[in-house]
């Protein structure tokens, strides 16, 4: 609660386990007011405690109105590290607005001992790539890219996504359809069956889909990780929702 006794209105810019994690710890605590945005990809996404909204706000300046309009006191960023668009909408919008803004983010993956990875700056990087690593791919860089694997008519795709992907595909794949946290023993079990001999993967970070990682080390497999895009420049960042609850105590 502020001095004048208001609650402060959070927007968690969300569509993360980090954004709903926030907003869990938020939830119940007279001083917030929470409102989680998610862009709408998902079909069904998990919905966190507290106010959502759903879809987008037309670029800084739609999202500046709209904190405008909602009375918004404070901005986290806790948005997906390859949502490259929205970390760059969130800092205009609050230098537009004024509003206090920190980027919620988790760490990247670093490749420990026996980890045969390759680093690449974009997908396009990936699908140039892939053909002299494997012919069994497990991709999952996420239904969104997956256009731009389209043209390899020599590899099999395992594709996990979410939701189905649209086309174009590539012309091989199998998809199958799944949502995060993985375990260690499901990611062997996987590699296996399908026999896959490379795996593909965005450096998101943090715990849920590392699994993966270590399975792929224990099968001696190389991994294509493709860098995080560039971060606005100024925007405070952290990694724990301990910090942003003690950020958001501080800015009261
Ligand atoms: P993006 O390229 O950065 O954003 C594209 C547009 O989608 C933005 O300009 C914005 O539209 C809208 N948008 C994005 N996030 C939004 C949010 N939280 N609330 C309202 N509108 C949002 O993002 P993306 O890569 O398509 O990702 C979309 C969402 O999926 C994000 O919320 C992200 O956290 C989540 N996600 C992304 C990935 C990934 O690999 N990219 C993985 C897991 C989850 P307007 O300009 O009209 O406001």
């Amino acid at each position: 609660m502020s001095a004048d006794g208001a609650a402060a209105h959070v927007l968690i810019l969300g569509g993360t386990t980090e954004a709903r994690r926030l907003a869990e710890a938020l939830a119940g605590d007279p001083s917030y007011r929470v409102t989680t945005s998610l862009a709408g990809r998902v079909t069904s996404p998990v919905l966190p405690p507290g106010g959502t909204r759903i879809g987008g706000f037309g670029g800084p300046e739609g999202l500046a109105d709209w904190i405008a309009s909602h009375g918004v006191t404070h901005l986290v960023d806790a948005t997906h590290p390859f949502a490259e668009r929205m970390s760059f909408n969130a800092a205009g919008a609050a230098a537009l607005t004024g509003v206090p803004l920190l980027a919620l983010r988790r760490p990247g993956w670093t490749p420990g001992p026996g980890d045969g990875w390759t680093f690449v700056d974009r997908l396009e990087e990936a699908a140039d790539r892939l053909p002299g690593l494997g012919s069994r791919a497990f991709l999952t860089t996420g239904r969104m890219g997956l256009h731009t694997f389209a043209h390899l008519t020599g590899t099999w795709f395992l594709v996990r996504s979410v939701d189905p992907p649209a086309p174009p595909v590539p012309p091989r794949l199998d998809v199958l359809l799944d949502r995060g946290p993985f375990t260690l023993d499901g990611e062997r079990e996987l590699l296996a069956r399908h026999r896959i001999d490379v795996l593909v993967t965005k450096d998101s970070g943090g715990s849920a889909t590392a699994p993966k990682l270590t399975a792929a080390r224990e099968a001696g497999l190389p991994v294509l990780v493709v860098r995080r895009p560039a971060v606005p420049e100024g925007v405070p960042e952290t990694g724990s929702v301990e910090a942003v609850r003690d950020w958001l105590g501080a800015s009261r």
